[in-house]
């Protein structure tokens, strides 16, 4: 599903954490469409895709990107876990 977030969200000029986050937001957000929204992996799954998305915007950080979104933009969301990866 991650893949093909890839293929549906792609567009030019993203940063790597952006493409990442899109891609994995999409897939979180057509689960549903494929019954696979009920399944109990899907919250390791995504603190694994979060994990991978912060990785690369603090890596843009100390390649001083300078067209980086804020960080709190990059959260993934699926429902019932709405502010489940929100970091203080
Ligand atoms: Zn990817």
């Amino acid at each position: 599903m991650h893949e093909i977030g890839h293929i549906e969200m792609s567009r030019p000029n993203l940063r790597r954490c952006e493409d990442e986050y899109l891609a994995t937001q999409w897939a979180l957000d057509h689960l549903a469409d494929y019954g696979l929204d009920d399944n109990g992996y899907i919250v390791t799954v995504m603190m694994d895709y979060q994990d991978y998305i912060d990785r690369e915007y603090d890596r843009g950080i100390r390649r001083h990107c300078k067209t980086l979104p804020p960080k709190d933009s990059l959260q993934l969301k699926h429902k019932g876990f709405e502010n489940y990866f929100l970091k203080s």
